[in-house]
């Protein structure tokens, strides 16, 4: 899924479960269950072909849309530390994939690899419609019990 969606549900959970360790582990966990969702995302190719130099437009679209999360978590959440770690831990496992690019390890090649086989195959053809909807609804349901 794109990065806002990913926000709003780990800001939710860590928000609603009390225990903090239990909280930031389902965040990070949901990251896998959410992408594996049917869903469309917009391309960043540049940046996946490490073609850093022509990557700002990329890097843009990934800057906006986790500001829109961001910002959704400023103006909803009720406690905005947590929220706020609730989703950072939430997209942390795009940024382990984004690690891997810039600097190769095995690690995190093994992450990419558990990443991809979770993830809804790029491949794939979702209906438009669908490929929003399911992440629309995540974004509602995740304000709904955020707020
Ligand atoms: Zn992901």
């Amino acid at each position: 899924m794109i990065l806002t969606p990913h926000i709003l549900v780990g800001a939710t959970l860590a928000s609603k479960i009390k225990f903090l360790p239990l909280a930031l582990g389902l965040a990070f966990l949901s990251h896998y269950f959410f992408d594996f969702l049917p869903h469309l995302e917009y391309p960043i190719k540049n940046i996946q072909r490490k073609n850093w130099n022509k990557s700002f437009l990329d890097f843009l679209k990934v800057f906006l849309d986790i500001s829109v999360g961001l910002f959704l978590v400023f103006i909803l959440s009720k406690n905005l530390p947590l929220a706020m770690a609730g989703g950072f831990f939430a997209i942390l496992p795009d940024g382990f994939i984004l690690l891997g690019l810039i600097l190769p390890n095995r690690l995190l090649k093994i992450h990419y690899s558990f990443h991809q086989k979770i993830h809804f195959p790029e491949s794939k053809k979702v209906p438009l419609f669908w490929g929003i909807f399911s992440q629309v609804l995540a974004m509602f349901v995740a304000i709904y019990f955020l707020r």
